[in-house]
């Protein structure tokens, strides 16, 4: 991982910055059982607000702030919007964190630690997504989907690229509010599109075919294939494109969208990695068929969503017009949710005492 330049890490710029420590908090659980870095869930000593800690790995660092790091910072610093994650501030610790006998821990052994600290949200949506028992309504459905693309509009209208669309890296509430979470591969990017970006970004079941073939130049249209991947998951109710790796990703895709040719893909065979990956056979498009369950609203916004040619492929703003949106069942309000949720969750003698009565 690269390092930051001496003085590149500009906290200047905001002065309250990493001045105070992470002892102004009090670390309640880790959350995410220790499978994704270190987040924890804790309270302000003072005010007793809860957020979220979330540790800046410096494992690697035998010196200075990891430029991911400082990319994730800088980006969150200047979004503000009700559908993405608030950065509240940064705060350090002065030694290494040590176990219980007192001993270094982390391999960050001569340094101390640095901690996003995060507005709390009660779930991610992979976690709400594999409770027993949990389906989600058409109308939920539709809420999440709307708050998606109306946080992912925002970050392209204000020229970020996510590039980790996925279900844990989306946040809810137990008020229904979704927020797009870990900037940690975010980059920004000039609407020309001309940038020479890293190829692998995003986790593999949600990769646009652009990326997967080599491409190095491309935009805003990679998340909303991640998107498409989300929204036919909530649908489906389980991942719609698993590949095990790259070859068999691209294999997946082609399965289900068909294979791609000049004729609906201006480009394609000049593609980087095109003619290692060209299919051995023409394959012709089933999303259709594959999802002849789902409404036809949600299957035309489906279609445009999971388009091979990037170029073609609807945009955020584009999507939230949609038919889908506008007609019965409509998506609920967040605030509403709530009632859901908690109607499928708490036995029916507990609404009738406190709800109905
Ligand atoms: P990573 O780079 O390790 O994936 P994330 O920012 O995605 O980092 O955080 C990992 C997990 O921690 C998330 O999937 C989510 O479950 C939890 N998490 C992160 N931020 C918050 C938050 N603000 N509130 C509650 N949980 C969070
Ligand atoms: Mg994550």
């Amino acid at each position: 991982m690269a390092v930051a330049a001496p003085g590149q890490l500009n906290l200047d710029e905001f002065p309250s910055w990493g001045s105070r420590g992470v002892d102004c908090f009090e670390k309640l659980e880790q959350i995410g059982e220790g499978t994704y870095g270190q987040v924890y869930m804790a309270k302000e000593t003072e005010t007793n607000e809860i957020v979220a800690l979330k540790k800046i790995r410096m494992d690697n660092e035998r010196e200075g702030f990891p430029i991911t790091a400082i990319r994730e910072i800088k980006i969150l610093k200047k979004l503000h919007h009700q559908n993405v994650i608030q950065l509240k501030e940064i705060v350090t610790s002065p030694g290494p964190d040590r176990d219980e006998q007192g001993k270094p821990i982390d391999g960050n052994k001569y340094k101390g630690s640095i901690y996003m600290v995060f507005e709390y949200m009660d779930h991610d949506l992979t976690g709400l997504a594999d409770r027993p028992g949990m389906r989600f309504t058409v109308p939920q459905i539709k809420c999440y989907m709307k708050q998606l693309l109306t946080g992912l509009h925002y970050c392209h209208v204000n020229q970020v690229l996510h590039r980790d669309i996925k279900g844990s890296n989306l946040l809810i509430d137990n008020e229904g509010n979704l927020k797009l979470a870990d900037f940690g591969l975010a980059r920004s990017f000039s609407s020309d599109h001309n940038g020479n970006l890293t190829n692998r970004v995003i986790t593999l079941w949600y990769r646009p075919p652009e990326l997967l073939l080599g491409s190095t130049r491309y935009g805003p249209a990679v998340d909303m294939w991640s998107v498409g991947c989300i929204f036919a998951e909530l649908l489906n109710g389980k991942p719609i494109l698993p590949g095990k790796n790259e070859p068999e990703q691209l294999t997946k895709i082609f399965e289900l969208c068909g294979t791609p040719d000049e004729l609906i893909w201006p480009g394609v065979t000049k593609m980087p990695w095109y003619n290692n990956f060209k299919p051995p056979r023409v394959l012709k498009r089933k999303v259709k068929d594959a999802f002849k369950h789902f409404d036809r609203h949600a299957l035309d916004l489906l279609e445009r969503m999971l388009t091979l040619d990037p170029s073609q492929r609807i945009p955020a703003k584009e999507a939230l017009d949609a038919e889908y949106f506008w007609t019965d069942p409509l998506p609920c309000d967040p605030k509403r949710h709530v009632l859901v949720t908690v109607f499928i969750i708490l036995p029916s003698n507990f609404l009738s005492n406190n709800f109905l009565s």
